[in-house]
């Protein structure tokens, strides 16, 4: 009695905390769907830098941080560049504190917790033989789940469904919110799969950004195809677990992709092309 009484007054809590918001502005591709929060974007993006934290000293101890000088310089350039692209889809994102490393793992893996903290792993690059332009697909990719706050929302689903059956006392006890919450970022972000809305979303929004920062758009098409072929080799990429395929992607990349071409022409045509 006592505990669903605590649970009960939790979940009034989180429930009162819930909001409808809209993360990002449409940009060229015209994505606008309202999504409802039930935990801040502060609290969300402290844990996630904390989670963030960890992980890199964790990669740091094991010796698999950054160990390969032209592939860290070759991800910090086109970090570089289509970070300031993210400022036609939500301006406050110019003041993310923005990080990128590169893990020295053989997983086919890149992801961008919220907040801007991101992450390519070396399998990535190495087994993908990925171009620049293919690269900056994968990464305007996940910085697009990430100016949507699909972690954020995600975590708002999962907090209102335990909210209803009344565990939400138990799981977010006064002080373990903080813990909770990172691992919860952690897991949304890296290991759980995205729902087909996101991955629309962020494919569209990410050939955006590629193209405005320069980058030829058609690349996430060509990325998509050598995904597909890694994965009939018999050993799934990690991306596709958290990416799943769908015969609609290609075809939707294909639409987006000559949508926002005459933006990638005019990046090109830019005398600040590159810079
Ligand atoms: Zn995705």
């Amino acid at each position: 009695m006592r505990t669903s009484l605590i649970a009960l007054t939790v979940s009034a809590g989180l429930l009162g905390g819930c909001q409808t918001v809209e993360t990002t502005k449409e940009g060229a591709v015209g994505v606008d769907r309202q999504q409802r929060m039930m935990v801040s974007e502060q609290d969300v993006n402290a844990a996630a830098q904390k989670q963030y934290a960890a992980m890199m000293a964790e990669a740091q101890k094991k010796n698999a941080l950054d160990r390969d000088a032209a592939q860290v310089q070759r991800v910090k350039a086109i970090t570089s560049r289509l970070v300031p692209q993210t400022a036609v889809f939500r301006p406050d994102a110019q003041k993310w504190a923005w990080e990128v490393h590169v893990l020295t793992l053989n997983d086919v893996n890149a992801w961008c917790m919220p907040g801007g903290k991101m992450a390519v792993y070396s399998g990535l690059i190495e087994k993908l033989q990925a171009t620049d332009d293919e690269l900056a697909a994968v990464m305007g990719h996940e910085i697009s789940h990430a100016l949507r706050e699909h972690s954020r929302e995600s975590i708002s689903r999962q907090m209102a469904t335990q909210a209803a059956v009344g565990i939400a006392g138990a799981l977010f006890g006064v002080g373990e919110l903080g813990q909770g919450l990172g691992n919860m970022v952690a897991d949304v972000t890296l290991n759980l799969p995205n729902s087909r809305t996101n991955e629309v979303e962020a494919d569209r929004i990410g050939v955006e950004l590629a193209a405005r920062a320069g980058y030829n758009p058609e690349a996430a098409i060509t990325l998509w195809q050598k995904m597909a072929k890694l994965n009939s080799g018999g050993q799934p990429p990690k991306w596709l677990s958290t990416h799943p395929a769908n015969e609609d992607r290609i075809k939707d990349l294909q639409v987006y992709a000559a949508k926002v071409m005459p933006l990638y022409q005019a990046a090109k045509a830019s005398p600040t092309a590159g810079k």
